[in-house]
This record gives C-alpha cells, structure tokens and sequence, in this order.
C-alpha cells in the first residue's frame, strides 16, 4: 500500500512538474530569476517529505523496527508525509489551472460546519505536533452554503499550514465559523503567532511574496499558498484578507457567499 501510494504521488508529481514547465515557458525573461527559486523551492519541498517516506518505509521493509509502537508511528508518518504530498501536489495543480484560467469549481449545497468538523478532525494531529492545539468553534446548527468542498478545503488547509508554519510559538490555532444573515458564511483562522505587520498584509497574498526571506527561507515554501487561497476564494465568489488579531496574532477571513 505504502509503494501504490509512493507511485501515485510520484505520478501526479511528474504530470505536475510538467504543466508547471509549461506555465513557466509563456512568463517573460523577467522572472526568470524568480522561476529559478520557484522551481528549486518546489522540488525541495516535494523532496523532503519523499525522503522521509522512502526512509521510513525502507526501514519496515527490512524489519529494522521491531517495536510494534515505533511501528505504527512509523506508518503514521508515512500517511501524514504522503497526505503533505497530496497538499502540495493540489496547490500546483491549481496553481497551474487559476494562471490558465482553467480552474473549473465544483459547486454544491453542503453543511459547511460538518466539512470543517471532519477537516479539523484529520488535521488536529497533525497541528498538535507542531506544538498547537486546534480548537474549532463551530455553530450546533448547520451552515448550508453552495460551494466546492475541495477549493474551500485547499483554502482552510493552506490557512492552517501556515500558522503551524510561522504561528507553533502561539500555542493555539482556531478555525471558527460563522452563518451570516445573507445566506453567506465567515471561516476565520486565528493564531497567536507574531501576526503580520499592516504594510505586508495585501502583499502576502501577491504569488511570490514572503514577508521575510530569511526566515521563510529556512521554513521552506513557495511564496504561493496565500496568492492561490485568494485567488481560489474569489473564484468561489467570495474574499480572503488577513486582520490583526487583538491580543497578537493573524487572523485569516474567508468568506464565502
Ligand atoms: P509560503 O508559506 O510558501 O512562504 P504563503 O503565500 O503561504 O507562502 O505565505 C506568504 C507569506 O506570508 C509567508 O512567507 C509568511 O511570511 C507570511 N505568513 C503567512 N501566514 C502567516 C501567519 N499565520 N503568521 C505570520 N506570517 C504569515
């Protein structure tokens, strides 16, 4: 099961490289310095997740763990790596697609607060190893909006990558969300993390910008998740934009129609 997943993911990694090379060979010659650290960025960030995975799985393949706890955390890793591919992989397929003006939404009635229910589910694991608790604050009655899961799904996850990313010294993470009058719905991402200072608060979401270099540097990243959880929330007709949270901290708003 672990080698199906590897050669799927390494499939869509390579179909995904490939209209990424096609993306890159219509952009000007002025961006070609930027194209250069783009394409170096992005294949470091598929990289260390598949080292991780082809280790791990190397490992239990050889019987070299032979504690069954050490085990089952091994496996968990492997899952959780193969799921950051998969995040990846989506972000520069849509990426691709919304610079093509080829991205196509899937739009459906749904309870928006049981999809974010189960998205912070999945993910709370996860954010809790990077030092954060989730914490949902979700209404007990349903949020029926008609939009395309997936997209809102890629928007929410990119939101929450980046507070485990730039945010795990602020402890906690929220996702609340809220049914407004109009039929519309507000998810607001809210850490405790250093927040994001007025002058930067439009640029993060331009493709490429990074509010400190050095500091993203070593973190890893493209510079695209914001600028493509923008241009996805437009295109589901409706905003994301980034508030100081009083008290410290970013404050993600997602709305939605
Ligand atoms: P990347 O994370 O790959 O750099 P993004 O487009 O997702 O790209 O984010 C752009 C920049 O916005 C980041 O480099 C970081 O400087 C800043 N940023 C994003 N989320 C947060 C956050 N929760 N707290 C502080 N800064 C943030």
């Amino acid at each position: 099961a672990v080698g199906a997943s590897l050669a799927a993911v390494l499939l869509l990694a390579i179909l995904t490289s490939g209209s990424l090379l096609l993306w890159q060979a219509r952009r000007s010659e002025a961006e070609a310095a930027q194209k250069t650290s783009f394409v170096a960025n992005v294949s470091h960030e598929f990289k260390t997740p598949l080292t991780t995975i082809r280790l791990y799985s190397e490992l239990l393949e050889q019987g070299r763990v032979a504690d069954a706890e050490k085990q089952g955390e091994y496996l968990r890793t492997i899952g959780r790596e193969t799921q950051r591919l998969a995040r990846l992989v989506n972000n520069a397929l849509d990426f691709s697609r919304l610079e093509q003006g080829k991205k196509q939404f899937q739009r459906e009635r749904c309870d928006l607060g049981a999809e974010l229910g189960r998205l912070m589910d999945v993910h709370a694991p996860r954010v809790a190893e990077s030092g954060m608790t989730l914490r949902g604050s979700l209404p007990e009655k349903p949020v029926m909006v008609t939009t395309d899961r997936d997209a809102v799904e890629q928007i929410v996850l990119n939101l929450v990558d980046n507070a485990c990313k730039y945010a795990s010294d602020g402890r906690e993470l929220s996702v609340a969300l809220v049914g407004r009058a109009d039929g519309g719905a507000e998810v607001r991402v809210s850490d405790r993390g250093p927040g994001v200072p007025v002058s930067e608060r439009e640029r993060i979401f331009e493709k490429f910008h990074r509010v400190d270099q050095t500091l993203t540097a070593e973190k890893g990243g493209t510079g695209l998740g914001l600028s493509i959880a923008r241009q996805l929330a437009r295109g589901l007709g409706g905003e994301l934009r980034c508030e100081a949270r009083p008290g410290g901290g970013a404050v993600f708003v997602l709305t939605l129609p």
